[in-house]
């Protein structure tokens, strides 16, 4: 049996990678779940998978979830506290890891499974745009196994070739396609964009996502996150990684090669087959995801990305051009700004304006540590809230 931790069950992410599980139970044992603060999901998602371990980041939650557990016999040692996170990701008994903690918040923990040796299934792109070098060098330094979650990055997983750690070019790839579907707001007029509400922005037309990765769908920084999570993954530069707007969302992204050759993978938009690939890789296993039906698709578009309307896309290359810490200061201020528009306290064109007013405040260092990188990180949110609050006020 393969021990698994879920960082994060309660979120979409989470809740599929459960649903994957639950069709395995032969092949798959849960050891931990963790939760923010959402006490009643991950007590009957406890009740279903009986771990050994339940994390609660937010100790007000923890009463509530100790009432519930006290009306059954499960033995669960509930844990508390951001610290617990790392805990439960460096277990002996834990051989894989599912980061799927949404944000900053997943750095360390996600961190932790690298440093563990862990297979980590990584879902939490922001970890890697704020600690690319660094944690790409953990994962190689202690013999863990990265496998991405992320639905373009595991399309380009399976079509790369497999010596394509040796550099892209050597292994004869030209170019990755990242194909982004642009979201809710792909042909909305952009003088309306700065009325929109954030249910209209989480109204994602073909994936049904957590609520940030959801707006970042809508102003594209979700499509900049992965250009940077590609670099680091694929090992190549961001002038190698062209962003493809595909509206269908049926290719999930496709690797060009010099002979002229373009493999590409094909799917529903339903996570649980980037999950199931991931967890049972380099075999196959049923994920519970319905056979794509091309007949029904017909017809698949593919249009060049308008960095007018949006900006955040250009924001992102930026980041990545300029290296060090650039990429934690850009998803710093993203998360702020976002975290406001959704709180109805920013506009949503005026998130990508927040972003490079504190990408432009704030000086770019090194990324060689933590410590670095989570001051970097510290700063910007510090910036973008004051110009936030201005722009309110
Ligand atoms: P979500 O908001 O649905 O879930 C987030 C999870 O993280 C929840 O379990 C929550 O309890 C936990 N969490 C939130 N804040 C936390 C904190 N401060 N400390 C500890 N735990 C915390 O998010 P999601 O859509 O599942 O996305 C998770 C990650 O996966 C993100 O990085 C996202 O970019 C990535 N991702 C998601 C999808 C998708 O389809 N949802 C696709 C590709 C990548
Ligand atoms: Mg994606």
């Amino acid at each position: 049996m393969i021990g698994i931790t879920i960082l994060g069950s309660t979120g979409s992410i989470g809740i599929s990678t459960l649903d994957v599980l639950s069709r395995h139970p032969d092949k798959y044992n849960v050891v931990a779940l963790t939760a923010n603060s959402n006490a009643q999901l991950l007590f009957e998602q406890c009740l279903q998978f009986k771990p050994d371990y339940a994390v609660l980041v937010d100790k007000s939650t923890a009463e509530k979830f100790k009432e519930l557990l006290a009306s059954t016999n499960l033995k669960i040692e509930l844990l508390t506290g951001a610290a617990a996170l790392e805990q439960v990701a460096s277990l002996s008994e834990v051989d894989y890891v599912m980061a799927a903690i949404v944000g900053a918040a997943g750095l360390l923990s996600s961190m932790a499974a690298a440093r563990s040796g862990k297979r980590v299934l990584l879902a939490n792109k922001e970890s890697l745009v704020m600690s690319g070098q660094l944690f790409m060098d953990e994962v190689k330094k202690h013999g863990a196994e990265l496998l991405p979650i992320d639905s373009e990055h595991n399309a380009i997983f399976q079509s790369m070739p497999q010596d394509y750690h040796q550099g892209l070019e050597r292994s004869g790839v030209s170019k990755i396609l990242l194909t982004a579907s642009g979201g809710p707001f792909r042909e909305t007029p952009i003088e309306h964009l700065d009325h929109v509400t954030p249910e209209q922005a989480c109204a994602h037309p073909n994936w049904d996502m957590g609520r940030k990765i959801s707006v970042d769908s809508a102003t594209m920084m979700n499509k900049g996150l992965e250009v940077i999570e590609a670099c680091w993954l694929f090992n190549t530069d961001a002038d190698k990684v062209q962003v493809v707007l595909h509206p269908q969302s049926v290719i999930h992204s496709m690797v060009q090669y010099v002979d002229g050759s373009v493999l590409a993978q094909l799917g529903r938009p339903d996570m649980r087959t980037p999950i199931a690939h991931a967890l049972s890789w380099p075999q196959r296993i049923e994920s519970g995801v319905e056979p794509l039906d091309i007949f029904a698709i017909a017809r698949l578009d593919f249009v060049e990305p308008d960095f007018q309307r949006f900006p955040c896309l250009r924001l992102a290359y930026e980041a990545m051009h300029q290296g060090g810490t650039a990429p934690a200061i850009l998803n710093a201020a993203n998360e702020v700004a976002v975290e406001s528009f959704l709180n109805n306290e920013l506009s949503f064109m005026r998130i990508a304006e927040v972003i490079e007013r504190t990408m432009n405040s704030i000086e770019t260092g090194f990324a060689e540590t933590v410590e670095q990188i989570l001051d970097a990180d510290r700063l910007a949110r510090e910036c973008a809230t004051k110009l936030v609050s201005l722009n309110a006020s």
